[in-house]
């Protein structure tokens, strides 16, 4: 081929690839009648259109740097290795609070400072131990973990074991029949729902308020099916609650596998439960969020995100919620590096206490309101390192269509699910106060996330790199939207 065949050649081939990405760009475009902005204190206004063209090329720079240069496996692997499990008021949680500090400062953000808060301070103590034994003489040591903020047995708990299948049948049992005895409440995951968020909630009530209803009959002690998804060895603790007019009884779970186990045994006779917890609760101490801010170039109103800091005191909260607390710190760097500068103030928030008292979610919105803060949106990753999906919307009609209207747009980024839902514990709080503010929660495929909640599988080893990254370019996608296109 001559130079000169050779030039046509590649002037032809430039003008059909500019006419294919031409097209391409006319169909991510072709909707930008369909959109609408949306602008907090105006009930009425509609729609100036969704730049779809440089929407779409933004965010491809954002999923693009998150996947190629991103930091968010280098940002989870400290957390969990270099620091761990991490439940409030332990030394782990204070090291988190530092290291977090540290890792926002270096990336050069407008604000990094932390936010004092009191937080519940409660220790599980010695490794806890309990065994049951059958009808026959068989002994069968459980897998076991005590609920959080438990108190302890005083020495081994002895009694007998009396099956419930959920908790409203343990509220309509005959008192005589489970005074002085072990409640064990079996209450399995629902496998039937698509949403493991609702079979987990389904079952929340046993580990919720299981110690205080078989308290009320007499019970010297329970015990629950762990809330998983699996039929495993490993037991899932969790946050109980006591009640103060109630006398405070042990609470603990165990694994779904043993739970099958002692039920067959219960099927076929009398069985006795030791148990020896060493768990107690200590007195309130001070703690931190923590938060980093790029300030708003055209207002102060904020948008708040991010996850929290504390974890369970098993394995190293990956999952729960260092993922989250990834997704948030990197989406941010994100939008920096990117050359991002916000219309309003993006304040990523890292909450502490959200496991076992959520003061940190709490304080956080007693101290905005009292501030006479402007907030126009909250977002929270909290469902784990899997991959996203979409964001769940807490919102009025309007917020619903607002949020819905960037879903042609994000198709390609594999984000298609916006519907009516959940925001998040951490930014709950702050419905108290901005009743009519937006709220997102991520979403993220959540078929694996009860194999691992609250246990000590929930190690940085289970998060894939990948679904990591494209959480926090997903997080940083709606942030970007969000502070673009409301008022
Ligand atoms: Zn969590």
């Amino acid at each position: 081929m001559t130079n000169r065949l050779k030039s046509v050649v590649l002037v032809i081939s430039l003008i059909t690839a500019i006419v294919i990405f031409s097209s391409v760009q006319l169909k991510l475009s072709y909707n930008n009648k369909l959109t609408c902005k949306l602008n907090i204190d105006d009930k009425t206004q509609d729609t100036p259109n969704i730049d779809t063209k440089n929407d779409s090329l933004f965010i491809a720079k954002i999923y693009s740097e998150a996947l190629v240069k991103g930091k968010s496996y280098i940002i989870l692997k400290e957390l969990c290795k270099k620091i761990g499990a991490r439940i409030t008021g332990s030394a782990e949680a204070e090291m988190a609070i530092y290291w977090a500090e540290k890792v926002l400062k270096s990336y050069g953000f407008d604000k990094v400072y932390l936010q004092k808060i009191k937080v519940p301070h409660w220790e599980r103590g010695t490794k806890e131990v309990a065994w049951a034994i059958n009808s026959k003489s068989e002994i069968l040591k459980l897998d076991v973990l005590a609920l959080g903020g438990s108190i302890g047995t005083n020495g081994i708990l002895e009694g007998e074991l009396i099956e419930f299948n959920t908790l409203s049948d343990l509220k309509q049992a005959n008192p005589k029949k489970v005074k002085n005895k072990i409640v064990f409440i079996n209450q399995p995951f629902d496998q039937s729902l698509l949403q493991t968020f609702k079979a987990y909630g389904a079952c929340y009530p046993i580990r919720g308020y299981g110690a205080v209803e078989a308290s009320k009959k007499g019970a010297i002690a329970v015990i629950i099916r762990s809330l998983a998804t699996p039929i495993d060895h490993y037991p899932h603790t969790g946050v109980m609650s006591y009640n103060d007019e109630v006398e405070k009884i042990p609470a603990a779970a165990i694994s779904t596998s043993h739970s099958n186990q002692l039920s067959n045994w219960l099927k076929k006779g009398k069985v006795t439960l030791k148990i020896e917890m060493d768990c107690k609760m200590l007195n309130n101490i001070d703690s931190y969020n923590v938060i980093a801010e790029m300030t708003g170039n055209k207002d102060n109103n904020i948008i708040t995100f991010g996850g929290h800091l504390d974890s369970w005191d098993v394995g190293e909260g990956a999952h729960d919620d260092g993922a989250g607390i990834t997704h948030s710190i990197e989406a941010l760097r994100l939008l920096k590096v990117i050359g991002y500068r916000p219309n309003h103030t993006l304040r990523l928030v890292l909450f502490m206490n959200e496991e076992n008292g959520n003061m940190g979610g709490k304080t956080y919105a007693k101290l905005c309101k009292e501030k006479g803060e402007k907030h126009i949106c909250a977002i929270e990753s909290d469902r784990g390192g899997f991959l996203p999906i979409g964001f769940d919307i807490v919102g009025n009609d309007k917020q619903l269509a607002f949020i819905k209207s960037f879903k042609e747009l994000l198709y390609i980024f594999q984000l298609y699910k916006f519907d009516k839902g959940y925001g998040g514990v951490d930014i709950n709080p702050l419905r108290e106060y901005y009743p009519n503010m937006l709220q997102l929660g991520m979403a993220i495929s959540s078929q694996r996330y009860f194999n691992y909640h609250h246990t000590e599988a929930d190690v940085f080893e289970t998060v894939n790199k990948r679904e990591l990254e494209l959480g926090s370019a997903a997080m940083a996608t709606m942030l970007y939207l969000v502070d673009k296109y409301i008022d």
